[in-house]
């Protein structure tokens, strides 16, 4: 494992506080170690810390930005086993895909450092002697926190576009996965981020957010979680006036069509539904499937859930790991007894596995009703609820039922059926034919309660600058 740490102005420190909390290793329940977290002290160091950084980042110049952070990205490529080793041990996905992660956020830090170049503004034509200009500006030091799903996809979000965009940031990471923050942290380092650029707290979620976004030197908040907690962190960020992204949860519908193959919908929506145990917000979690195609997708469906290895992701050839935490366990085990209450048919899985870690058999209900919970919030782990449609538009009705406005997957072999889902969708990520998972070229978010503000693609930075509107009128 990782030694933890805060990393504040440059230096790793253990808090002002003495105070830690354990992290487990879902797989097994073992403490892997002791985290330290921030008193109100540390975080006001951390902030006055992002001041200066922000002083400091902003005056270097874009070519030596730009290449202290493909440094950072280079770093990150060249530890990929290692940083994917602290992630599965903390957070539990198999090694593969812990190890395809941190290869990815390196991808995405190198794309947005990229971008930072053309950061354009622009001289608009004058109607007087001015000349008037559009300039883009870093927004200032940012505030950012982010969830132990993606220990480093989150985090390199914020941490990429932050500092490409020129901006310092003071992130609080997950708790439950820090380990994998602090490698992020060291490569950026090690690559010549300045002191107090790039700042590292942990602590209790809900008093760290309240007090570094209620200080006034910090000038955006970027947070990824649920929509609940997205919801008040707007809130304080809100009384402040200060601009947020949101990145919050989902309940994704996956329409599969009449005239669909239902074997390949199936093989691909259920290979998507399990990675990282389900917990993905742009996980597919509603499966709405046409009646003329429903058995043969059911059948497919439960042949790929029966190719699903389950076991402790450091184990060669286990293809889901345990859920991240207990809370997951609890949650699942509520979800299909509520659904099964109600009249679902529960048909593989629905329990915990007999074993150490806390691991969920990959679940499949059919028939479940529209009322149920699980048709109605977030599942975030690996349940699958199937049901049937005879109407394209009852489905499209049902899919934008929900507050949620995140992801949503359709399969069709009509390219009208296509466009008609396009257009129908209220979601920000859609997939035609297969479930596509976010790159950094284009911007991923959400829209109605799953959030606001984009990651990757140019909105990505976009969120991290200010515009300035300049009227120059020249004099001798
Ligand atoms: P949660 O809502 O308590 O926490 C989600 C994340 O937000 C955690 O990392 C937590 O540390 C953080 N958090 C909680 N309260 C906070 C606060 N006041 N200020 C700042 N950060 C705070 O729930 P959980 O049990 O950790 O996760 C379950 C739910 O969270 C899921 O059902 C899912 O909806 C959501 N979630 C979403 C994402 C995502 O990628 N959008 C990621 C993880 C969890």
């Amino acid at each position: 494992m990782t030694d933890f740490g805060l990393f504040i102005d440059g230096e790793w420190t253990q808090g002002s506080g003495g105070q830690t909390v354990p992290v487990l290793n879902p797989a097994t329940e073992e403490i892997l170690g002791h985290l330290p977290l921030a008193t109100t002290a540390d975080l006001d160091r951390a902030v006055a810390a992002a001041v200066k950084g922000f002083a400091t980042w902003r005056a270097v110049s874009i070519a030596e930005r730009v290449a202290i952070l493909h440094r950072a990205a280079d770093l990150l490529v060249k530890r990929a086993d290692r940083v994917g080793r602290v992630m599965t041990l903390e957070q539990g996905k198999p090694l593969k895909e812990a190890r395809g992660e941190v290869l990815r956020v390196a991808g995405a830090l190198r794309w947005d450092a990229d971008d930072a170049r053309r950061a354009y503004g622009r001289i608009i034509p004058s109607a007087d002697d001015t000349v008037l200009s559009v300039r883009h500006e870093p927004v200032g030091p940012v505030a950012a926190f982010t969830p132990w799903n993606f220990p480093a996809g989150s985090p390199m979000r914020k941490i990429a576009a932050a500092l490409s965009a020129g901006c310092s940031i003071v992130i609080k990471a997950s708790e439950e996965t820090p380990g994998t923050a602090c490698e992020l942290v060291r490569c950026f380092t090690e690559a010549g981020v300045p002191a107090g650029v790039l700042n590292l707290v942990f602590g209790d979620p809900a008093e760290v957010s309240k007090h570094l976004i209620a200080k006034p030197e910090i000038r955006l908040v970027a947070f990824t979680g649920s929509i609940p907690v997205g919801k008040l962190l707007a809130a304080h960020a809100g009384s402040e006036m200060k601009p947020c992204l949101m990145e919050l949860g989902g309940h994704a519908p996956v329409i599969v069509c009449a005239d669909a193959d239902p074997v390949a919908a199936a093989r691909k929506a259920a290979f998507a539904k399990f990675v990282n145990a389900g917990q993905v917000c742009t996980s597919p979690s509603r499966f709405l499937v046409h009646e003329d195609v429903y058995d043969e997708f059911v059948t497919e469906f439960l042949a790929a859930t029966d190719r699903v290895t389950v076991g402790d992701g450091l184990e060669d050839g286990v293809t889901m790991g345990p859920l991240a935490n207990p809370r997951r366990l609890k949650a699942m085990e509520e979800f299909v007894t509520d659904a099964v209450s109600r009249g679902a048919n529960l048909i593989r899985g629905g329990e915990r596995l007999d074993r150490a870690g806390f691991f969920f058999a990959p679940t499949v209900l059919t028939d479940v009703p529209a009322d149920a919970r699980v048709m109605t919030e977030e599942p975030f782990g690996p349940i699958a609820p199937i049901v049937s449609f005879s109407d394209l538009d009852d489905a499209l009705r049902i899919a934008n039922a929900l507050p949620y406005g995140l992801a949503a997957y359709g399969f069709t072999r009509s390219s009208a059926t296509a466009e008609k889902l396009i257009r129908g969708f209220e979601a920000g990520i859609l997939s035609i034919n297969h479930c596509g998972g976010s790159v950094h070229e284009a911007p991923s978010g959400g829209v109605k309660q799953s959030g606001y503000g984009k990651e990757g693609g140019p909105e990505g930075l976009e969120g991290y600058l200010v515009t300035k509107r300049v009227s120059h009128l020249l004099v001798d």
